[in-house]
């Protein structure tokens, strides 16, 4: 049988699909010179393909089927699988009609909107797979035929599973810039050493399909021999949402690496409270060029409200300067716009997320996403009524304290004053600290600016935050 799988390349902004926010996916579109010079960096070196879609591509592969995998045209073959994505999910309709049309071949979807939101899909589809994808394809590639709603529970030792097909994507797709050198763009590959999370955050999609479960260290390595074996400077993103959770178990990843002297650089996302120095040391060693993590926001009580658990502000510190002063990358993902946020308290995490000092923020507008506990609790408060809109960058909902405009204007001022001043560029290139006086006193003009431009836009009388 010939299988076509899409994970089609997202329209409109950047857009990231598969395994980021849960499998819904996010587009990210300039809205400020700022975040538009944002949005080309994202575009150009975060280029990364589906390993949903190469995990299934090596299921039917070693079954014996032809795959083909495409990231825009219409492809014929005997039946066709979508990754699904919610802030894409027009475009993948029109896909689905478009080949069913010319080539008369049933279409499915996969991934997080088949999953939580099947209404978005139901009416252009043949089948439609509920939960992680895996199962559900062992029987398609063992002859079963799927019409309706498939259910697929979740594969519990991920060490059966095959490795991802990699050498069955067309080239030229993958480029991701390495640290902090964008001249340095590698053909990178997403690993998932283990899914899932065992965390609580109310407002995360990352745990709602299936339980966390990893895998061994030696699975993980072998994987990680095989991307060797077909390239030879591999850069290895970690898809886990939190990759150090077990220490024991990411020690071992990182040992089998030194072992066995893979030539590989990689990164990774975590919790900063699941890092230590010792144990940086030796994912370093290993490789580890950039570490991702949340900070989400800096009050404790509203990170307890959303169920997560807050890590002191000291840790954050200690490790993001470790990580610094061993050449590593860092990266602090912030989430604006939570129900007890305040234009005060958002404008603290803000001023936190410069303190700290990584390398990189990435900064969102809280988002209730279907299947999640929070988007039960915020149900009533929702007013989008455009799915692609959950993106993770436009107000869906009404704020207690926050007009959209405020959210909006937050937003674009988050990421004006992380990237708009010299000393954020000085770390970037890792130049250490900066001592030109000139660079200094520019610096503290563009604060004032800031504050200025602050004062101003929440002294008008369209913010709500102006008639509390
Ligand atoms: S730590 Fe919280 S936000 Fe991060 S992946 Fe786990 S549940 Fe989601």
């Amino acid at each position: 049988m010939r299988v076509v799988l899409a994970d089609l390349k997202g329209r409109g902004g950047f857009v990231n699909k598969d395994t980021v926010v849960g499998g819904y996916g996010s587009r990210f579109r300039g809205f400020s010179w700022t975040t538009r010079w944002v949005e080309r960096a994202r575009k150009l070196y975060q280029n990364v393909p589906s390993i949903h879609v190469a995990y299934l591509a090596a299921i039917f592969a070693d079954a014996g089927h032809d795959v083909r995998i495409t990231h825009e045209k219409a492809v014929e073959g005997d039946v066709a699988l979508v990754l699904s994505s919610m802030v894409d999910h027009r475009h993948e309709v029109e896909w689905a009609e478009e080949t069913k049309r010319k080539f008369r071949m049933p279409v499915g979807f996969f991934g997080a909107p088949a999953t939580h939101t099947p209404e978005l899909l139901a009416n252009h589809a043949d089948f439609l797979i509920k939960g992680e994808p895996e199962h559900a394809v062992m029987r398609m590639a063992a002859g079963e035929t799927m019409t309706g709603i498939v259910q697929s529970p979740a594969i519990s030792n991920l060490d059966t599973l095959p490795f991802p097909a990699w050498d069955l994507f067309p080239r030229g797709r993958v480029r991701h810039a390495i640290g902090r050198s964008l001249l340095a763009a590698h053909s990178a590959f997403p690993v998932l050493s283990s899914r899932s999370c065992p965390e609580f955050c109310t407002y995360c999609p990352h745990r709602i399909t299936a339980p966390y479960r990893s895998r061994s260290p030696e699975n993980v390595v072998a994987e990680i021999e095989e991307i060797c074996r077909q390239n030879n400077r591999a850069y290895l993103i970690f898809r886990d949402p939190l990759f150090t959770k077990e220490r024991d178990r990411s020690m071992g990843i990182a040992e089998g690496i030194i072992r066995k002297g893979l030539p590989v650089r990689f990164e990774c996302e975590t919790r900063l409270d699941d890092l230590d120095k010792d144990l940086i040391d030796l994912l370093h060693r290993a490789g580890l060029a950039t570490v991702t993590f949340g900070v989400e926001a800096l009050d404790p009580a509203t990170l307890k409200k959303v169920g997560r658990r807050p890590i002191p502000p000291e840790h954050q510190r200690e490790i993001v300067a470790y990580c610094r002063a061993k050449g590593i990358s860092t990266e602090g993902f912030y989430v604006l716009g939570f129900l007890t946020d305040t234009v005060e308290s958002i404008r603290a995490s803000i001023e936190y997320s410069v303190d700290l000092g990584s390398t990189l923020a990435l900064y969102k507008i809280l988002t209730p996403y279907p299947g999640t506990p929070l988007y039960k609790h915020m149900k009533p408060l929702i007013t989008e009524t455009d799915p692609e809109k959950f993106d993770g960058y436009t107000p869906t909902f009404q704020h207690p304290n926050l007009s959209a405009d405020d959210l909006r204007y937050l937003l674009a001022a988050a990421y004006a004053r992380f990237y708009f001043r010299p000393s954020w560029g000085v770390n970037y290139l890792g130049l250490g600290r900066w001592h030109l006086s000139a660079l200094r006193r520019l610096e503290a003009y563009l604060q004032r600016r800031h504050v200025e431009h602050h004062i101003a836009f929440f002294g008008a009388p369209g913010s709500k935050a102006n008639q509390q």
